[in-house]
Formats: C-alpha cells, sequence, structure tokens
C-alpha cells in the first residue's frame, strides 16, 4: 500500500534510469521518452554537460538563501535578459510560483486586482495559479477562489473587446494552450490583445512555463507572435529538470518590487541557477534554436503524412506537437506506452508529444513508427 497522497494517475511503470531521449524501467524495458518530463527535460536525461555542472557547483557550495549576492544569479538574470526588451528577472521554484510573483506583480503595479485569463489555460496549482487557470476541473472544491479573474474563450476578440474596462489590470495567456489541448493564439487575436494592452495601460503576462526555454524553437513563444509581454514566466524547462523558475520584466516594472516585498528561501540558489545556466547557455545559441525548428518540420511533415487519412489533426509549434483525434486518448497512451513510445496527453482528445530538444531525426523516425504501428 503507498503512503502517497492519491494526487496522480500514475502509470504503472517506473522510471529508473535515462539517457538522452531513452529511458529504462525497472524490468529493463527500453522507451523513447517523448514526454521529458512534461517539457522540463529541454537537453534530455543526463546530459554530460549537466552532470558536470551539478557535479562540479555541488562541490563548491549547493545554497546560501537570498540573503546574500549570489553572482551565478546576477549572470543568468543577464543571459535570459540579453536581447530582449525585458530588464529584470526574480527567481524561484516552479511555475505556479513564478505566476504567483507575475500576478502579485502587476497587481501591486496596477494598484488593480482584475486579470482577464482563458478557458481552458493552465497556470498552476497555487491559490493565485489555480485561480488563474480557466479549467473548472482544476477549481474544484477548493473554493473560494482569489479574487478576481475572468475566464474568457480563447483566440475570441470581441469577446475580449467587451470584456475590458479599467478594472482591467492584466491580460494574462499561453502562447501555446500546453496542458488545455495544444492550442495556439492566433495571429489576429495576439494582434488584438497587444493593441488593447497598449491602448489602455493593461500589463501582459504572457505563461511561457511550458512554450519558453527552446521548446517551440526561438528563445520564448511570443517572439513568433506580435505580443510583447510584460512579464512572462518561465520555469519547466528553464532547469533541464533541476527545479527552478522565474519570471522577466521590463525596465517600468522595477520599482514595484522593493526588498521584503516577496521573496522565496530555494529561488534561485547556487545549485539551481549554475545548471538554468549551462541550459540557456546550449539551448539559447541560434544553430540549437534553428535546429529545434528543422526537427520540428521533419516530425510534423512525416506526422501529417502518418495520418493524411485524417487519423489526427497535427497542431503546435516548434518540439509542443499535439495529436487531435475524435477519441479520447487515454487508451491510446497505454498502446505506445506498450510499444515503447511515451507521451502525454493534453486536455482529453489530444496526445502531447514533447521530446527533449536534443531528440535525433533517427529517434524522430523510430516514433514515427511505432505511432503508425498503433494507430493507422
Ligand atoms: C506546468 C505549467 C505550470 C505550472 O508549473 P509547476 O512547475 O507545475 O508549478 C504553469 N503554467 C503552464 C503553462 C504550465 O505548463
Amino acid at each position: 500500500m503507498s503512503a502517497l497522497f492519491n494526487t496522480y494517475a500514475r502509470r504503472p511503470i517506473a522510471l529508473v534510469e535515462g539517457k538522452g531521449t531513452i529511458v529504462k524501467d525497472q524490468n529493463g524495458k527500453e522507451y523513447l521518452d517523448f514526454t521529458s518530463g512534461i517539457a522540463v527535460l529541454s537537453l534530455g536525461h543526463a546530459h554530460p554537460e549537466l552532470v558536470k555542472t551539478i557535479q562540479e557547483q555541488s562541490e563548491k557550495i549547493w545554497h546560501t538563501s537570498n540573503l546574500y549576492q549570489i553572482p551565478g544569479q546576477e549572470k543568468l538574470a543577464q543571459s535570459l535578459v540579453k536581447d530582449t526588451h525585458f530588464s529584470y528577472a526574480f527567481f524561484c521554484n516552479s511555475g505556479a510560483e513564478a505566476n504567483e510573483a507575475a500576478i502579485k506583480l502587476a497587481r501591486k503595479h496596477t494598484g488593480k486586482h482584475h486579470i482577464i485569463t482563458f478557458q481552458q489555460s493552465f497556470h498552476g496549482r497555487t491559490f493565485g495559479s489555480m485561480s488563474a487557470t480557466g479549467q473548472g476541473k482544476i477549481h474544484n472544491g477548493f473554493g473560494p477562489l482569489v479574487d478576481k479573474f475572468t475566464y474568457l474563450p480563447f483566440n475570441d476578440v470581441d469577446a475580449l473587446k467587451s470584456a475590458i474596462d479599467d478594472t482591467v489590470a492584466a491580460i494574462m495567456l499561453e502562447v501555446i494552450q500546453g496542458e488545455g489541448g495544444v492550442n495556439a493564439v492566433t495571429d489576429e487575436f495576439a494582434e488584438a490583445i497587444q493593441e488593447i494592452c497598449s491602448e489602455n495601460g493593461i500589463l501582459l503576462i504572457i505563461d511561457e512555463v511550458q512554450t519558453g526555454i527552446g521548446r517551440t524553437g526561438t528563445r520564448f513563444a511570443f517572439e513568433q507572435t506580435p505580443l510583447k509581454p510584460d512579464i512572462v514566466s518561465i520555469a519547466k524547462g528553464l532547469g533541464g529538470g533541476f527545479p527552478i523558475g522565474g519570471i522577466l520584466g521590463t525596465k517600468e516594472l522595477f520599482d514595484t518590487f522593493s526588498p521584503g516585498t516577496h521573496g522565496t528561501t530555494f529561488g534561485g540558489n547556487p545549485l539551481a541557477v549554475a545548471v538554468a545556466q549551462k541550459v540557456i547557455d546550449i539551448v539559447f545559441q541560434q544553430d540549437f534554436l534553428d535546429e529545434v525548428k528543422k526537427k520540428s518540420d521533419y516530425f510534423v511533415e512525416k506526422l501529417k503524412a502518418a495520418f493524411h487519412n485524417g487519423e489526427f489533426k497535427v497542431k503546435g509549434r516548434g518540439l509542443l506537437i499535439g495529436l487531435e483525434g475524435e477519441n479520447e486518448v487515454a487508451p491510446a497512451i497505454s498502446k505506445l506506452e506498450e510499444a515503447g513510445l511515451l507521451v502525454c496527453s493534453a486536455g482529453t482528445k489530444v496526445i502531447r508529444l514533447l521530446p527533449p530538444l536534443t531528440v535525433s531525426y533517427e529517434e524522430i523516425d523510430q516514433a514515427i513508427d511505432i505511432l503508425k504501428k498503433v494507430f493507422v
């Protein structure tokens, strides 16, 4: 009997070893890991550079708290804002906490607390981030929620326009809704959001927890849209498997957070920032990002060819890819697992493919073969 609270519908396997895209379970069976631990393992399992970084940093110093200067944190912040319109970073430990920081910053900066988010969004499980999430199934039983979030239909320009008034502090969205079904923002909607924010002095918060750090083929997914956020939240892929999250913000927001207004014990500790630094030193190289795009094009083309009879609609961007079908995906995920391919779901009818950004073309071919074997 398990002594764990029953918060997850866990698969019946335990992964005990991993290298790159390949993982092994307790019985020695091998799988292609196209979950990356839910978009976390940007560089795959046990990347030699990350192993070395953890080893070296852990021999120097792990943790000091933010009572002291942390040079690695300064450097990581500089690297993240370099060549962007952002000027400052704050580090925490997870995506939910990153969104908490974003919400607190937006509230304090504007002096308002009404935030518009979208149906099917996912922003996390803490009170603020859960309240921001536009899905009843995430809220059920936990009310009252934090005031005040309005959940609008995604990609509906008219609904957005009619919801804008002078109470609105911020609009918060994912460029591609990850958990909610791999739903991308349309150009038309992105343009409308940007215009509304600029004209009304409304802050734009983009949750890049899943889409950021190269996942969609650019450093941040918003770079492929007309959106210019005031704040982005990041986490998942940033630490490549080591827990770290954060926000990036524009210089106009600097004065809003002063000493004592926000903080966290673990956030940006020397070990976490050393690992994240190594991740972005690799992922933010233009060659690496271009290669993510090329692999994505290759993968999407093969998926479309494999499912040309309409078994699935292929959606997404970069290496955040959704296969949308007619049926519930849970049984399909078990079949793929049996055949040696691990995938996630997104919503109830979308299979979400999230290989490490370092996946090889050969591994993509192998995944295609398994998908064809199971579905075609
Ligand atoms: C996973 C996720 C979160 C929550 O991150 P945690 O690290 O689980 O708290 C928030 N937003 C998005 C878009 C996510 O995909």
